[in-house]
């Protein structure tokens, strides 16, 4: 478990307080550690490098050091960007001027001072003032998106004819985007094997449900919303099915993986999705993880991609997702409703490329992936997607949100238009709306239960307004109250915080986990594993970046 920087105390610059407290420390050097000045401007090193008490703040002691310090005042907002992170920019300007620096926090502005030669004190001064105003300059510029599109006669299209800055047209790329597709494909499938979709048997059961039963029972079970999202004249709505047989009595290995799965009956989205996406029908569920989802879309598809008339040059199943750890998981569902000998990889950033490329050289049916990745790959030419006729787009909102649409468009320029496509999301909104009329034809929608975000009433919330020092003590009070069976997650606002926490508890012989963004892809892996199959009393710190990105089941 990696530890935090300790800041001050791993460099030799010094932050002190103006009210003449004690500075966090006088860091004692040795020899080795003094840095060379021979040979820089003359300098010969002063012997007996190190820190003096002086005035209630102390200097450091050597060549050059003799000169009275360079003086100036500092903005407390930039003593942070000056200073860097754990120090580094700091220590940086140290070593390559050959200075002392200490900032002395006060009010309204924080002293610098530079010790050292004339030369440097001025090198060291230049180099800040640099900072500063690369801080200034970043702090002015206009926050709005200034991406542009270059155009091609080489002028500078940042500038409309009055100078000002011009945003991309996201619209007018996606418009272009889908215009060339479109052209593109109409060249292509005619020659690309036909796709057979519809793989739906009706049970009698529900062929027999009336209209009545079919919406007392979504009422029933979440108030699951169902609406064909065609224009023009609406298709019927199938009816859900009551059980597994109902969508897969044609299909035995399913069923015995159900079974061996122990499920007793279909979860409501997988009740109403299962024979829309078994007829052939593009969908969109709108619905958390949690309500068995993955099988939603993993059951039809595996049926859908083993019973294309004819072979497959290529993996039939693309599922894109937004983070490494959902690929991940949607891989082990892969994995353990083996379909048929189906042959699955995941793909993702963080993970090994060559083994990645080595698994799609092998040959695969089903790529689970995330779209940086897989874009890195496609444009390498290590994977080739035109034999894709089932494409899931799982967590689109997520995808969304974290930047991905222009790979994903990308990506599917390469997938061919006519295959079947299903996305999930937790949210509906307008980027949803528009990702799905650009991606899927004449889908249906299934809702499950409320759209609003709402707190689950199942479980028992406690509140507790407190203060920093006190949170300590709470933890404590709620470890203490644990039975031995317990498992917790504690979120927490930084990635520093959660490896604090984790080295706090385990001093404590408590069994932790610390998961955050800045640990390794196979650490991160490691610890989940640990916390979903460790003994009783586990505990996660879970740094508030990670939120969204994890499937814990
Ligand atoms: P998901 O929403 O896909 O993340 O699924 C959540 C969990 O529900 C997974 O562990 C699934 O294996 C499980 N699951 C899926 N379908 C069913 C079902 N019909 N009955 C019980 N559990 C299920």
């Amino acid at each position: 478990m990696s530890r935090p920087e300790t800041g001050a105390n791993a460099s030799s610059w010094v932050v002190a307080s103006r009210r003449g407290a004690a500075l966090p420390r006088a860091p004692e050097r040795s020899p080795e550690q003094e840095p060379s000045q021979g040979g820089r401007g003359g300098q010969k090193t002063g012997g007996g490098g190190g820190w003096r008490g002086h005035s209630g703040v102390q200097q450091p002691v050597g060549a050059g050091f003799q000169e009275p310090p360079l003086s100036f005042s500092l903005k407390n907002d930039w003593v942070g960007a000056v200073i860097g992170r754990g120090g580094s920019k700091i220590k940086e300007i140290q070593s390559s001027t050959y200075t002392k620096i200490q900032i002395i926090k006060g009010y309204p502005e924080a002293e610098v001072r530079i010790f050292g030669t004339k030369a440097m004190q001025s090198k060291a001064k230049t180099a800040i003032d640099n900072l500063v105003q690369k801080q200034e300059d970043y702090k002015t510029e206009p926050k709005v998106d200034v991406a542009v599109v270059q155009p091609s006669d080489g002028k500078d299209a940042r500038k409309d004819v009055s100078g000002n800055q011009k945003l991309v047209d996201w619209d007018k790329c996606r418009e272009n985007i889908l215009k060339w597709s479109k052209k593109k494909w109409a060249v292509f499938v005619p020659g690309l094997p036909p796709i057979k979709k519809n793989f739906y048997v009706e049970s009698e059961t529900t062929s027999s449900m009336s209209q009545d039963q079919a919406d007392n029972w979504r009422r029933e079970n979440y108030n699951i919303m169902c609406d064909d999202l065609k224009g023009g004249e609406k298709r019927p709505l199938p009816n859900p099915i009551g059980n597994f047989e109902d969508a897969f009595h044609c299909y035995p290995e399913v069923m015995r993986n159900l079974q061996k799965a122990g499920f007793q009956r279909p979860t409501p989205i997988q009740s109403q999705a299962w024979p829309i996406i078994l007829q052939g029908v593009d969908l969109i569920g709108v619905a958390q993880t949690g309500t068995g989802k993955t099988l939603t879309y993993l059951m039809p598809g595996f049926i859908h991609i083993d019973s294309q008339p004819l072979a497959r040059n290529g993996p039939g199943m693309l599922i894109l997702t937004p983070t490494r750890e959902l690929a991940l998981q949607v891989e082990a569902e892969c994995r353990k409703y083996s379909y048929k000998g189906l042959k699955s990889v995941c793909i993702y950033g963080g993970g090994d490329r060559d083994g990645q490329i080595k698994d799609l050289a092998k040959g695969v049916d089903i790529i689970i992936a995330t779209p940086g990745r897989l874009h890195d790959l496609q444009m390498n030419n290590f994977v080739h997607l035109k034999s894709i006729t089932y494409l899931v787009l799982d967590e689109a909102d997520k995808m969304l949100d974290m930047g991905f649409e222009p790979q994903i468009m990308k990506i599917l320029l390469d997938v061919r238009p006519d295959r079947q496509t299903v996305m999930t999301s937790a949210t509906w909104p307008c980027a949803v709306r528009r990702l799905a009329q650009s991606y899927l034809k004449e889908p249906m929608i299934v809702y499950v239960g409320t759209l609003d975000l709402v707190a689950v009433s199942t479980v028992k919330q406690n509140i507790i307004v407190t203060t920093e020092d006190e949170k300590q003590s709470h933890i404590q009070t709620f470890i203490e109250s644990l039975s031995p069976k317990d498992k917790v997650i504690i979120f927490v606002s930084r990635k520093a915080v959660a490896d604090h926490l984790a080295s706090d508890l385990s001093i404590r012989h408590i069994s932790v986990e610390s998961l955050h963004g800045n640990r390794e892809q196979s650490d991160r892996e490691t610890a989940l594993k640990n916390f979903r199959t460790g003994g009783p009393g586990y505990l996660l710190p879970l740094s508030l970046e990670m939120i969204g990105r994890l499937p814990v089941n």
